[in-house]
């Protein structure tokens, strides 16, 4: 008889993991709380409109290749990806602006437009990133953590310190590029991961590396189609999805997981059990307090965790066809160092950044003919700031309406159709996630590698954690490599 695993929460986690077992000839049940699979990727309809919720930039599409793949499903029966080109706009507070791209000959050009040493200064950035990848990607990203003692070994530091690992993200591209502006356009991405530019660590440059190699995508009917993608695929494989079935509690008896405890009190038992719900959230609520380990309450406090984010999802009637798909804002608030600033403790009310996606240009089937939907995203502290939303969410509301017209969103307000807000609290209270931070634990040194929650939990045997909290870290790639890594640690277990 084959091992039975239960999985807490259908997010792209639970998804990808659920799909690598049942592949293996696992018996697989999901057990999510929502009515509908996809954590924050699941989206929403809004009378004619439909919008994704979360990601909106699909990175490496050869991972989704490799998960149907190797569970013997072929991708392109499933879901469509199309590339964005050139992928994103960056307007600066001078009022320049620059087009990414993977096609590296036009971003050369582009960025001899701001400079003309620049273009060589990018394909020196480039030829040490090609190295840096080579090293990196599969011993930190791409396989299961290791002991501490793993990454002290000789070799493992003498590779490290090539690429001098003790600089922050903006130092890399400065010594590179020294225009602020590109600095901050290409380390903009530390923000999704909790830290700023100027204390994110310089490992992170391989994120925009991956985009000029790879290119961004965008899944064909969304990232909530993606969702349901996966959610079929699970189900052709035979997992079973329980949907509006939230857990209690984590059934944990003698230090062992005997399965899950629902919300009717019901008993659900299983060899191994894996948490893909939200990690600080799931060790305060589902894990029985004698069993969380280190993670007790006192340790969640003094742990960082990242912003949350101000999300507007508009309804319109009329395109904005001249305008990219993926837009983002840079603010001179950017190059603010101070406490609030760069831990996001306080809440921009006169200039934050932000980034707008204008989805149907690409995806015209998700409104009306004539008619589109826009998604924007302001970061904004986490709930343990106490921004007092129902007071301020309105004029906010307001004001980031205003601020559109930098990118091009003029006199917005008259064609809004339908319009959904979304605020810290939001994400913590109707996404089960821990404060609203929703990049998760912050990526800096003391909470990477080791330090990171690891997939296998140390103090319970049969349970094992998914999601951007945990080992390798947040956003789609790191979860779905983390699947893969916690598919072979069950193997190896069971
Ligand atoms: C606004 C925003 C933009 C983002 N943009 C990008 C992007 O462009 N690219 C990218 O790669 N990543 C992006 N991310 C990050 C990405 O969405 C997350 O990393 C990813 O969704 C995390 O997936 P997960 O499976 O770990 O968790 P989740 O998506 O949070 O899924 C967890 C699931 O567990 C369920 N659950 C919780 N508690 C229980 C319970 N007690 N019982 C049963 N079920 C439960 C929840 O309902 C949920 O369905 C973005 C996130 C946000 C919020």
């Amino acid at each position: 008889m084959s091992n039975s695993i239960a999985i807490i929460g259908a997010g792209p986690g639970g998804l990808a993991t659920a799909i690598r077992l049942a592949g293996q000839g696992y018996d697989v049940e999901i057990f999510e709380a929502s009515d509908r699979a996809g954590g924050r990727m699941r989206g929403f309809k809004n009378g004619p409109y439909e919008f994704d919720t979360g990601p909106t930039i699909l990175q490496l599409p050869r991972l989704y290749d490799q998960l149907f793949a190797e569970s013997g499903l072929n991708r392109s029966d499933y879901i469509t990806f199309k590339q964005l080109e050139p992928f994103n706009r960056v307007h600066f507070w001078d009022n320049t602006h620059i087009d990414l791209s993977s096609d590296l000959k036009a971003f050369k050009s582009e960025l001899a437009k701001f400079r003309s040493d620049l273009p060589a200064a990018f394909d020196l950035w480039y030829a040490e990133h090609d190295r840096k990848n080579e090293l990196y990607y599969k011993s930190y990203l791409g396989s299961p953590v290791r002991s501490l003692l793993g990454y002290l070994r000789p070799r493992e530091i003498f590779k490290a310190l090539q690429f001098r690992p003790w600089e922050t993200l903006y130092q890399n591209f400065w010594n590179f590029f020294k225009d602020e502006r590109l600095v901050y356009a290409l380390s903009y991405p530390a923000k999704y991961l909790g830290t700023h530019p100027t204390i994110s660590p310089s490992v992170f440059s391989l994120i925009p590396y991956l985009e000029f190699q790879d290119g961004v995508w965008h899944p064909e009917g969304g990232f909530r189609n993606l969702a349901s993608s996966l959610a079929r695929a699970a189900k052709d494989l035979g997992v079973k999805i329980h949907l509006n079935c939230p857990v209690e509690k984590v059934w944990i008896e003698n230090k062992s997981v005997r399965g899950l405890i629902l919300t009717n009190e019901e008993r659900f038992q299983a060899d191994g059990v894996v948490v893909n719900a939200d990690f600080a959230y799931a060790m305060e609520n589902l894990i029985p307090e004698c069993d969380r380990g280190v993670y007790t309450n006192e340790k969640l406090n003094k742990m960082k965790f990242s912003c949350s984010t101000f999300m507007l999802y508009l309804g319109i009637n009329r395109r904005y066809e001249d305008l990219p798909h993926h837009q983002i804002y840079l603010s001179e608030h950017i190059r603010r160092l101070e406490k609030p600033w760069l831990d996001d403790s306080a809440l921009d009310e006169e200039n934050p950044s932000f980034y707008v996606c204008n989805p149907t240009i690409i995806d015209p089937s998700n409104a009306p003919k004539g008619h589109s939907t826009l998604f924007v995203l302001v970061p904004i502290p986490n709930t343990s700031f106490n921004v007092d939303w129902e007071n301020k969410q309105k004029s906010y509301r307001d004001f980031i309406v205003k601020r559109l017209s930098v990118l091009g969103y003029e006199n917005l307000e008259n064609s809004i159709v339908t319009e959904n807000c979304y605020t810290a609290n939001t994400w913590q209270d109707d996404y089960r996630v821990f404060r609203g931070a929703v990049f998760n634990l912050s990526h800096n040194w003391t909470q990477l590698g080791p330090f990171r929650p690891p997939i296998r939990s140390r103090n319970t045997r049969g349970l094992y954690w998914i999601g951007g909290a945990v080992h390798p870290g947040s956003g789609l790639i790191t979860i779905l490599e983390a699947a893969r890594s916690a598919a072979f640690f069950i193997k190896k277990d069971l």
